[in-house]
């Protein structure tokens, strides 16, 4: 069983794990709180280490990523476990599974899960559905197995991690969506368990780091909907580039959150004002709003989209620019298109 790289020694055999914020001091015996890192006799263990939940081939647009390989399928892996316990969570079966639970699951090795990706032919993985990041030990070793065999890793992440775990991840990553999952540190740190100055400071990371980044807000009414935290975080993107995409996506009530879900007008609302300051801003989960990708510059679509069946005609034929008017574009394409 591979062991945790994250944890020092206390006293009495405990554990603190270093991976989150959270900063878990494990007694002997005991997981962490996102049920998936152990302390078996003062060693830190993995009890769910290759354990994926799920495996299938998506759309890329399903993580979503708008401006990387538009069009393109992605093998998508998932696992047990988060770090954080969002009460809406629509992945909560998995996300708060973990704890010794029978998840139904198939363990792959490193090497297997690169096999798959390898036969499915798609040459990207995504890492996603509850939380990737901590399953870090697995994930570094699949990644780097990948880049070894010219897959891309992308990974769609809550974000929120140690400065260490973020380095190491963020050297392996092709490309990211990383949920900013609100703007206020008081309801990341009461209601989610989380750390807000960590994501953004991942995100920060992500962005300095040249990985193709794009942000999702899941807009929940009377949680995270007031126009003045929506501009925060739209201002926190803009003063890293206001080119980097950015996905206000509507909530639907789940697991113990039962606010009604959100008012497609107001989510359209939110989105015309944020489009104000950041070029790219889609609405998602929102069926029959238009989500094309409009050149700023001519005001043309570029790419079109209806549901998932993608138009890239807009673009010139390396995706760098508008083919109507040459503006560039910060927008990744597979060369062969
Ligand atoms: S990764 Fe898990 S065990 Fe480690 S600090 Fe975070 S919640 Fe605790
Ligand atoms: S971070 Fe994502 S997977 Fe984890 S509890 Fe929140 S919504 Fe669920």
């Amino acid at each position: 069983m591979p062991q945790s790289r994250y944890v020092t020694s206390l006293p009495e055999g405990r554990l603190e794990c270093g991976l989150c914020p959270r900063g878990c001091r494990i007694p002997p015996g005991a997981l962490g709180r996102c049920a998936v890192r152990g302390n078996r006799a003062g060693v830190g263990t993995l009890p769910y280490y290759g354990a994926i939940t799920a495996m299938q081939v998506d759309p890329i647009e399903k993580k979503p990523l708008y401006h990387y390989h538009p069009g393109s399928r992605i093998l998508s892996v998932g696992f047990v476990g988060c770090n954080l316990q969002c009460p809406f969570c629509q992945n909560w079966h998995i996300s708060q599974a973990g704890g010794g639970q029978r998840i139904p699951s198939r363990y792959y090795t490193p090497e297997a899960l690169i096999h798959a990706a390898q036969a499915e032919g798609s040459g990207q993985i995504a890492y996603t559905y509850a939380e990737p990041l901590v399953h870090l030990e697995y994930l570094l070793e699949c990644m780097t197995l990948a880049r070894e065999a010219g897959i891309a890793n992308v990974l769609v992440s809550n974000g929120c991690i140690s400065d260490a775990g973020a380095e190491a991840v963020l050297r392996l990553t092709e490309a990211v969506n990383i949920d900013l999952k609100c703007f206020s540190e008081g309801t990341y740190t009461r209601l989610l368990q989380g750390d807000l100055a960590a994501v953004l400071a991942f995100i920060t990371r992500a962005f300095e780091t040249g990985v193709h980044l794009e942000v999702t807000t899941l807009v929940v009414p009377g949680l995270n909907d007031r126009e003045e935290e929506i501009d925060r975080g739209v201002a926190f993107l803009a003063s890293l580039s206001p080119q980097i995409p950015l996905h206000l996506s509507a909530y639907h009530p789940a697991y113990t959150w039962e606010a009604p879900a959100t008012d497609p007008l107001r989510l359209q609302a939110l989105a015309s004002r944020a489009r104000e300051t950041l070029a790219y801003v889609y609405t998602g989960n929102l069926p029959g709003s238009s989500q094309d990708t409009i050149c700023p510059r001519c005001g043309r679509a570029v790419i079109r989209r209806e549901g998932y069946r993608i138009d890239t005609s807009g673009l010139c034929p390396d995706g760098s620019c508008c083919r109507w008017c040459g503006n560039a574009l910060p927008i990744t394409v597979f060369m062969s298109k």
